[in-house]
């Protein structure tokens, strides 16, 4: 197996799931890969949180001088917001995850059909197929412009 620390955005480290011919979609071997790639999202999105934590605790007394204060007041709210981001990315992967646990992962929740393992690997927590989603997208246009 080659190693995949040199492409890590791809799949968390993970190695993309080879079907084999015939095989039933979302079996048991298939959830356990979509289990495994939310987790290894989830952990890297946790360890990203604890770095901005303890980097903004670091720094939080570094800056006696109200001028570095303010950037620095700019830069936290930043963080802050990514932070934020990535707390809802998480809950939204424990979403998911129980959507493994009660078989009904994968599938589109708008028109039921598969949503299928390359479009699941490049989107973890999607829940609509390409289709309902370029739908949507088009119908969110049509409300907003
Ligand atoms: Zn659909």
């Amino acid at each position: 197996m080659p190693r995949t620390a040199a492409n890590p955005d791809s799949l968390h480290g993970l190695e993309p799931y080879k079907e084999t011919k015939g095989e039933e979609y979302m079996n048991e071997k298939q959830q356990e890969h979509f289990r495994n790639l939310l987790l290894a999202w989830k952990a890297e999105l946790m360890a990203e949180v604890d770095r901005t934590v303890s980097h903004m605790k670091d720094e939080a007394a570094n800056f006696p001088d109200p001028a570095d204060r303010a950037s620095q007041e700019e830069e936290f709210s930043l963080e802050l917001r990514t932070r934020d981001r990535e707390r809802k990315l998480i809950k939204k992967i424990d979403a998911t995850l129980e959507l493994i646990d009660q078989d009904e992962y994968g599938f589109c929740e708008a028109c039921g059909v598969e949503i299928g393992i390359r479009r699941l690997e490049a989107r973890p927590t999607a829940t609509l197929c390409v289709d309902c989603k370029t739908l949507a997208e088009i119908k969110e246009k049509q409300i907003s412009g």
